[in-house]
C-alpha cells in the first residue's frame, strides 16, 4: 500500500518508505491511499477468529506486499503476547483493558509492531538505524521495551532529568543492551528541540538513519485498531450501539478507531476524552481550531496542545466539520474532576482507574445522558500503578506492583547526562561505530 503526505508536496511512499521515514519530507503525516471495507463475512465470522487472525485481516491491505504475509503473521504473534480484556463497570459502561503488555501502557502495541516491522526492513541494511524519541514518560518506556533486542536497530531516548514518575524512570533506563537513555538537564520541550534538530542535521543523518517511533508513524498508529476489533468480537453480541470513549493526547489512538470504522466495524460514535487541554473539544463547539500552549495536568500522557493525528481524523472526514461532529463528541475535564471519576469508579463499581481512564469513564457518563441508549466501553489505557503518586490520592488501600513493574523496580537505572545538543550529537555519532 501507498501512502501520501497530506501536505501534499512530497512523492508517495510505500509502507516501507513511510516507517522509515516517519513523516514526509514536505512534514506532512502520511494517509493510505486508500482504504478497503474488510468483507461482510469477516464480522460474520469474528466471534470464531482468534485475536491473530483478527489483526492479520485488519492491517494486512496497509502493510503487504512490502512485509509479506508470513513475516507479517510472525510480526503480528510477537506484537499481541498478552490480553485485550473487556471489564464491565455497569449495564452500560465497560473498560477495555489495554495495560497487560510489557509496560503496562496500550503503547506497547504499536511500539512492538513497528520495532520489528524496522527490524525486518533493515536486514542487509549497510546504514545503521537509530530511533530518536523524547518522552515526557509513557512513550520512553513502550518503545524501549518494544525494541529491546531488535538486530540492527539502535534506541536512544531522552527524558527531562526529574520529570517522569519513577515507574517510568526505570521502565527507560534499565534495559540496557541497544537502549541508551539521556537524562537531560531541562524539560520535555528541551528534549524534542534537540531531538527535532538532529533530524534536520545533516552530518548526523549522513552517516546514521534516524527515525522517529511516535503515533505519526505510521507503523505505531495502524495497529492501534486492533482494539477496537477486539472489544467489538467480545461486546457485539450483547449490544448494538457502540460508543468508544478515547482518552486522547495526539489523537492517534482514537484516529486508529476512525481507521476501524472505515474498515466496516460497526461503530455507532467515538467521544475524545480530555483533559483541559481541550483544543478538540473547542473545536467542536465553535468549529475553531486554536491550538493552545501545553497545559499540565494529573493525566500528563494527555497534555497536549496541538494533536498531531488530528489532521488525519479530518482527512478521514473530507475536512467537512458536519460529518465529522455527526461521528465524534468531545467532553473535557479538571483534575479535580478527574480524581473524583477516579473515586466514584473505586467507591460505587469497586474499579480503580488510573488517571486517563477515569476521564475516558467521565466522558462516557456525560455522552450518556444524552444517549442512555447507548453501551460506551471507554479504553483503560494506563495501569493505575503507573500514575500510583495520583492513585493512592483517591484509593485508599496500597495497589501491588505487578509483577513486569516490579521487576524493573529492583534494577540500577543507568543513564548519561546531557545538557548540550553537542552531546547529544557526540553520543548519536559514536553510538554506530
Ligand atoms: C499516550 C497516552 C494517551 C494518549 O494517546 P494518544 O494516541 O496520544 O491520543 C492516553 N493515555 C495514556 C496512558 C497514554 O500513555
Amino acid at each position: 500500500m501507498d501512502f501520501y503526505s497530506l501536505n501534499h508536496k512530497a512523492p508517495s511512499a510505500s509502507f516501507k518508505e513511510a516507517v522509515i521515514k516517519g513523516l514526509a519530507p514536505d512534514k506532512g503525516l502520511y494517509f493510505p491511499t486508500s482504504i478497503e471495507k474488510l468483507p461482510a463475512s469477516f464480522f460474520d465470522s469474528i466471534s470464531k477468529l482468534s485475536h491473530n487472525e483478527i489483526a492479520f485481516e485488519v492491517i494486512k491491505q496497509f502493510v503487504t506486499p512490502e512485509v509479506p504475509e508470513v513475516e507479517l503473521k510472525k510480526i503480528i504473534e510477537e506484537t499481541l503476547c498478552f490480553d485485550f480484556p473487556v471489564v464491565n463497570i455497569n449495564d452500560k459502561i465497560s473498560s477495555l483493558e489495554l495495560f497487560h503488555g510489557p509496560t503496562m501502557a496500550f503503547k506497547d502495541v504499536g511500539a512492538r509492531f513497528m520495532s520489528r516491522c524496522l527490524g525486518y526492513f533493515n536486514q542487509n541494511q549497510q546504514k545503521g538505524t537509530t530511533v530518536l524519541v523524547a518522552t515526557s514518560g509513557d512513550t520512553g518506556g513502550a518503545v524501549a521495551n518494544g525494541f529491546l533486542g531488535v538486530e540492527g536497530i539502535k534506541v536512544v531516548i531522552l527524558y527531562p532529568s526529574g520529570k517522569v514518575s519513577q515507574v517510568q524512570e526505570k521502565q527507560l533506563t534499565t534495559l540496557g543492551q541497544n537502549i541508551t537513555a539521556l537524562e537531560v538537564d531541562g524539560v520535555f520541550d528541551d528534549c524534542q528541540d534537540m531531538v527535532k534538530q538532529a533530524f534536520l542535521d545533516k552530518s548526523i543523518t549522513d552517516h546514521i538513519q534516524v527515525t522517529s517511533a511516535n503515533s505519526i508513524n505510521v507503523a505505531r498508529w495502524l495497529p492501534q485498531m486492533f482494539y477496537f476489533f477486539f472489544a467489538y468480537q467480545q461486546l457485539h453480541k450483547q449490544y448494538n450501539k457502540l460508543v468508544f470513549s478515547v482518552p486522547s493526547g495526539n489523537f492517534g489512538n482514537i484516529c486508529a478507531g476512525f481507521m476501524a470504522q472505515q474498515l466496516g466495524l460497526p461503530i455507532h460514535h467515538f467521544i475524545a476524552a480530555n483533559n483541559k487541554n481541550q483544543v478538540v473539544t473547542e473545536y467542536l463547539k465553535s468549529q475553531d481550531y486554536t491550538p493552545k500552549p501545553t497545559v499540565q495536568t494529573l493525566s500528563n500522557a494527555m497534555d497536549v496542545g496541538n494533536p498531531s493525528n488530528f489532521v488525519r481524523i479530518q482527512e478521514i472526514f473530507k475536512n467537512e466539520f458536519q460529518a465529522l461532529k455527526s461521528h465524534l463528541s468531545s467532553y473535557s475535564f479538571t483534575d479535580e474532576e478527574t480524581l473524583e471519576g477516579m473515586e466514584t469508579l473505586y467507591n460505587s463499581y469497586n474499579y480503580t482507574a488510573d488517571p486517563h481512564g477515569a476521564i475516558g469513564f467521565l466522558a462516557a457518563e456525560a455522552y450518556q445522558q444524552s444517549h442512555p441508549e447507548t453501551h460506551c466501553v471507554f479504553l483503560e489505557t494506563a495501569h493505575p500503578t503507573k500514575f500510583l503518586d495520583v492513585v493512592e490520592q483517591v484509593i485508599p488501600e496500597k495497589i501491588d506492583l505487578p509483577p513486569q513493574i516490579q521487576k524493573v523496580m529492583n534494577q540500577k537505572k543507568k543513564s548519561i547526562s546531557i545538557s548540550t545538543y553537542e552531546e547529544l550529537k557526540q553520543i548519536l555519532l559514536s553510538n554506530h561505530k
